[in-house]
């Protein structure tokens, strides 16, 4: 058996900007991000309620999303 092939996994968190902290698996530990599956308007279907200023639109450059 060779080691090194598989990335070792560990239960890490990820934290994110809005304070939401979600617990996964991952070969990096303590991950930050700006926005995620909670706070994201894409996902929180609440586009229309923070649509000013082209936030939304901005966001769906940033992620890649086209309708
Ligand atoms: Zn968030």
């Amino acid at each position: 058996m060779k080691k090194g092939i598989h990335p070792e996994y560990k239960k890490t968190t990820i934290t994110c900007a809005c304070g939401n902290v979600i617990e996964t698996s991952s070969t990096k530990e303590n991950i930050r991000v700006e926005i995620c599956s909670k706070c994201h308007p894409f996902f929180t279907g609440k586009q229309k309620l923070v649509d000013t200023s082209g936030r939304v639109d901005m966001f769906k450059k940033r992620y890649g999303i086209t309708e």
